[in-house]
């Protein structure tokens, strides 16, 4: 196998990549080395779908926007004839909550948010009433509300992705990469566990949270790690608005999904690494209270299922590591360690890959601050408020 260019892992983020790249029609040969073609592990199809320009960073915030304009002409852009794309695209909002004292940063990130466009409202107890009656404000100092913001349906997204990238002539291949050749400061090939060599002039890792794992293959360290989150998926049987996609400082993370709500409470802290076990207590001790003190209707909710997934946390600064690996190997790109932004950011990564694969530098956004320079000089570029 032979290709110009070789993506490691078909995940959103891959299939992204290999999506832009196709369209562009200069990139040559492209091949997608995925392991696991029903992605039982991946985090893409576990993730929430949210998209929100709630960010410091004005990268992360016009990242999210040219993922919010993309992802709602997606299912025109990736329809082809007896091949409907459809990744529920829903404009509910985001709302960021402040009740951990950390008011004057949100404050100061909406009015940032304000500046790059972002038609954020800013909300006190009085305002956060009676948009949201429901949402107990005793103890909130204020609230961001981003109308404009919007969930989908990842794992559609996903395969929109794929089978488009493979209608432009994209291969994916279905092995799993376990070594690599390095001659002359230059990856030559891949090794597959079934024995296939896969040669490239370029390689893009796009590995999720096993980017660490691939790494290591090539000769080098990057700080990204599994962090593992429990979800849950609730039913509530009072009655409650029509609610936006709720992120608090204390953690909670939800949003309205089918007849009920699907999210969790992220621990940031957790030590790294693999983790499917779900915990027998944290529900009914943590995330349930949390969710009660907050949407005092949700005192009686019933919890119909719970699963774990993976974020690639960059434990440097949790944000994304996006560009060419600024030592040897030198025909290695990165695009890994989302953390939990990964499904919003993947349509401006594939299109930022793609112009650096093809032209050398970035046209439409300028990533250069998420580049690998700064994990080399352990230099973090965080983002400030909720992450
Ligand atoms: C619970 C949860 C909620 C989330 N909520 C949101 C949200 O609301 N909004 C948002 O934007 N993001 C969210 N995310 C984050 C988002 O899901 C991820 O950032 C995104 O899916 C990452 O995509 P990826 O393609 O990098 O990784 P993945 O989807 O994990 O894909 C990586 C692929 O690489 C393959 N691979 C790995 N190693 C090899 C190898 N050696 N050989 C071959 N193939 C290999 C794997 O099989 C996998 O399919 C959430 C994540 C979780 C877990």
């Amino acid at each position: 196998m032979n290709y110009d260019i070789v993506i490691i892992g078909g995940g959103i983020i891959g299939s992204s990549i290999a999506y832009h790249l196709a369209c562009d029609g200069r990139a040559g040969t492209i091949a997608v080395i995925e392991r696991d073609i029903t992605y039982s592990k991946a985090a893409t199809p576990r993730g929430s779908g949210g998209i929100r320009q709630l960010f410091s960073l004005p990268e992360n915030i016009e990242m999210a926007r040219y993922g919010l304009d993309f992802y709602k002409k997606f299912d025109q852009t990736m329809s082809s004839k007896g091949d409907q794309i459809s990744i529920s695209f829903r404009r509910q909002g985001y709302l960021f909550v402040s009740d951990a004292g950390n008011d004057k940063v949100m404050e100061q990130n909406f009015h940032n948010q304000q500046k790059m466009g972002v038609k954020a409202q800013l909300l006190d107890k009085t305002n956060l009433e009676q948009l949201f009656p429901s949402i107990y404000n005793n103890d909130v100092k204020l609230a961001v509300y981003s109308p404009d913001d919007a969930w989908i349906d990842a794992y559609s997204a996903l395969n929109g992705f794929k089978s488009k990238a493979r209608e432009l002539g994209v291969t994916y291949v279905s092995e799993e990469i376990k070594s690599a050749n390095i001659q002359n400061k230059k990856i030559k090939s891949l090794t597959c566990i079934e024995g296939p060599t896969v040669k490239g002039d370029v390689f893009i890792l796009a590995a999720g949270a096993w980017s660490g794992e691939v790494t290591k293959y090539f000769g080098i360290n990057i700080p990204v790690e599994p962090m593992s989150r429990e979800s849950y998926f609730f039913l509530c049987d009072k009655e409650i608005e029509p609610l936006p996609f709720i992120k608090t400082e204390t953690d909670l993370a939800f949003r309205p999904e089918g007849n009920g709500f699907t999210g969790g409470m992220p621990n940031w802290s957790v030590k790294g690494g693999w983790n499917w076990e779900l915990s027998p207590t944290r529900f009914e001790d943590t995330v349930w209270p949390s969710l009660a003190h907050r949407i005092p209707a949700m005192e009686t909710i019933k919890l119909e299922r719970s699963w774990r997934g993976h974020y690639a946390r960059n434990n440097l600064d949790y944000n994304a590591i996006i560009g060419p690996w600024a030592a040897d190997p030198h025909n290695l790109l990165i695009a890994t360690g989302f953390s939990g932004h990964g499904i919003m950011h993947a349509p401006a990564t594939g299109l930022a890959i793609s112009e650096l694969v093809l032209g050398g530098r970035y046209n439409t956004i300028d990533l250069t601050r998420f580049g690998t320079e700064r994990i080399i000089a352990a230099k973090p570029y965080r983002e400030s408020g909720i992450v």
